[in-house]
């Protein structure tokens, strides 16, 4: 299924929300939409340029409902920004010879750890929010 312009636009706006949420001001924010293979969105961090490009997909093959989108689109601008957030930790175990695996695990361990909690915080804050 083809992504709308109207989802880049909710997916853009929700990222803002999360950025603003979380306070980082650190990195200026960019956004594309393409194809992205298997991924929804993604994220692309550059600490020697503080920036960060966010990609959205432009075809994805959901197994939900087109109603449930802007609930894809919400998790995954959450997940992204969230990702920025805890960016500088693999840039800190990056530094030390440790594997590539080992630190993308770290981070989806604690990105799983907010879902788990914040995220379900975020709940009456979306209500009133978006
Ligand atoms: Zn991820």
């Amino acid at each position: 299924m083809k992504t709308t312009k109207k989802d880049f636009e909710y997916f853009k706006k929700c990222v803002r929300k999360y950025i603003k949420y979380y306070g980082l001001k650190r990195y200026k924010v960019f956004f594309n939409r393409r194809d992205i293979g298997d991924n929804f969105a993604k994220y692309n961090l550059s600490e020697t340029s503080k920036t960060v490009l966010f990609s959205f997909t432009t075809d994805y093959n959901l197994n939900s409902p087109r109603a449930e989108y802007k609930d894809w689109i919400k998790g995954s601008a959450f997940h992204e920004v969230t990702h920025v957030l805890i960016a500088r930790l693999g840039a800190i175990a990056g530094a030390r010879y440790i594997g590539c695996d080992e630190i993308e695990e770290a981070e989806h361990d604690i990105i799983r750890t907010l879902e788990n909690t914040l995220l379900q915080d975020l709940t009456k804050w979306r209500e009133k929010n978006f």
